[in-house]
């Protein structure tokens, strides 16, 4: 979501004169969009702007903006810690950042902007297209979130649920579209809550998908990130109706064990997830899974982990995202004891061990066969392309002839845990 606001805040600050540069030491503003999910990427953010102090030292100053989650959490205390910091602008009113930008020039006052304007910000954004030009393209469509697990900083820093009103979010597509992506992503912190009523008339991520399908140069429709809870049967009919929508889910499920879903406040234990993933599976044999994994939260013992490495090798992930727990700042699990960083870190070592074991086993099933690829660019200095398969597995290969946007069948020659490597020519061979 970070990627979509960075776009878009650019898009603003293009209408008072700012462009992009890639040399560092000539820019007159520099502007961190952050994220909270993690201590250490808050870390990062001071430790950046360090950086860009030394490289600045002889130099005139540039204006500096710190945007996103990081700026929200930890308010005017950011430019207290690093006064080198001038603007601190929250994710919920980056609408703004052209006026306080010349506000701070004319007045030269530190401003520290922290409203959730949310309805205004994507009702001023839309006057302004978005100019993202990408094959695979994002598009928020929800932000924010009322489930407060209990661990998670998000209701906190991007605030309670909103939906985007449905054509809203239907221009913005096409608008994509038109500027050639051929991919879109869906994003929410809760994207499958998505919920938005007009004239009696309940809108839901299904009736977005099934909207988008009749998007001709569209060829594919992803979302994500979706709650277990969320997964309503009208969305998981998608899998079997909507042809462009891709067969590859991403389901958090932070751990397998009930009692630490208990204490994590996710409102749903192991057998409810299992439940929505052979209720999807029965729909779409072909469907493929990710998901997120928290590993040390307080309280975890080996019987609880033991849970979660149980449910990795049940639904066989093809991919996922696994960290420590993170202590935040004002979360009820902030209270809570740590778990021993030790014990924690040996824990994690061995869940990504198993999680990339399946991932190769997956990747390996592909070796010597054909797979459907969205071309996406060709790579810097090389003469190979990069794209997806439809499950999202990134391929680097040869080709005779293709160009970004295209549907190819790429033959598989090569693997790793991260991906495929192969070729493409120019015969029609059917692809997996
Ligand atoms: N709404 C989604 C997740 C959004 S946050 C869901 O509920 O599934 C993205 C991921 O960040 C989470 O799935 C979780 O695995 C991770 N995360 C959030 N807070 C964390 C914390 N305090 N420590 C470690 N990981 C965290
Ligand atoms: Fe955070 Fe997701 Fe839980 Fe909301 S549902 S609090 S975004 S982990």
């Amino acid at each position: 979501m970070n990627e979509y606001d960075s776009n878009r805040i650019y898009d603003l600050v293009k209408l008072i004169g700012f462009s992009k540069t890639n040399i560092k030491n000539q820019a007159d503003c520099y502007l961190l969009n952050t994220c909270h999910i993690r201590e250490k990427a808050a870390e990062k953010v001071y430790h950046e702007i360090g950086r860009v102090k030394k490289d600045f030292k002889k130099l005139k100053k540039p204006l500096v903006i710190v945007s996103g989650c990081v700026a929200q959490a930890e308010s005017d205390e950011m430019i207290k810690r690093e006064p080198y910091i001038d603007i601190v602008i929250g994710p919920q009113s980056y609408h703004k950042i052209g006026d306080l930008i010349l506000n701070y020039q004319r007045k030269r006052e530190k401003i520290n902007e922290l409203e959730f304007d949310v309805i205004e910000k994507f009702d001023s954004l839309e006057k302004i297209p978005n100019s993202q030009n990408k094959i695979s393209s994002y598009l928020t469509i929800q932000e924010g979130c009322d489930k407060f697990c209990n661990f998670c900083v998000v209701p906190y820093t991007r605030g309670p649920e909103y939906s985007r009103p449905f054509k809203q979010i239907i221009n913005e597509a096409n608008n994509l579209v038109n500027n050639g992506a051929r991919e879109i992503i869906l994003l929410g912190q809760n994207v499958n809550a998505y919920n938005f009523l007009e004239n009696k008339k309940n809108y839901r991520l299904s009736s977005i998908i099934k909207e988008l399908e009749n998007i001709t140069d569209l060829k594919r429709i992803r979302y994500m990130t979706s709650h277990p809870k969320d997964m309503t049967d009208d969305l998981i009919d998608c899998y079997r109706d909507c042809e462009k929508l891709m067969p590859f889910l991403h389901l958090p499920i932070q751990t397998g064990s009930d009692r630490i879903l208990k204490l994590m406040n996710r409102k749903h234990d192991k057998s409810y997830y299992m439940n929505v993933i052979n209720k999807i599976k029965k729909i779409n044999e072909n469907i493929k899974f990710s998901s997120d994994f928290i590993v040390g939260y307080p309280g975890e013992i080996e019987k609880d982990f033991n849970d979660t490495v149980k449910l990795i090798q049940d639904v066989i992930f093809i991919n996922s995202y696994s960290f420590i727990y993170s202590s935040r700042p004002g979360t009820p699990a902030a209270k809570n004891k740590l778990n021993s960083l030790k014990i924690s870190q040996e824990r994690l070592v061995k869940l990504q061990k198993i999680l990339i074991h399946n991932q190769i086993e997956n990747n390996k099933k592909y070796l010597e066969k054909y797979c459907e690829v969205l071309v996406e660019n060709k790579l810097k200095n090389s003469s190979k392309y990069f794209g997806r398969t439809k499950f999202m597995t990134p391929v680097k290969f040869e080709s005779e002839d293709c160009s970004p946007g295209e549907l190819v069948n790429v033959k598989i020659t090569n693997f790793n845990h991260n991906g495929l490597f192969g070729f493409h020519s120019i015969n029609k061979t059917k692809a997996a």
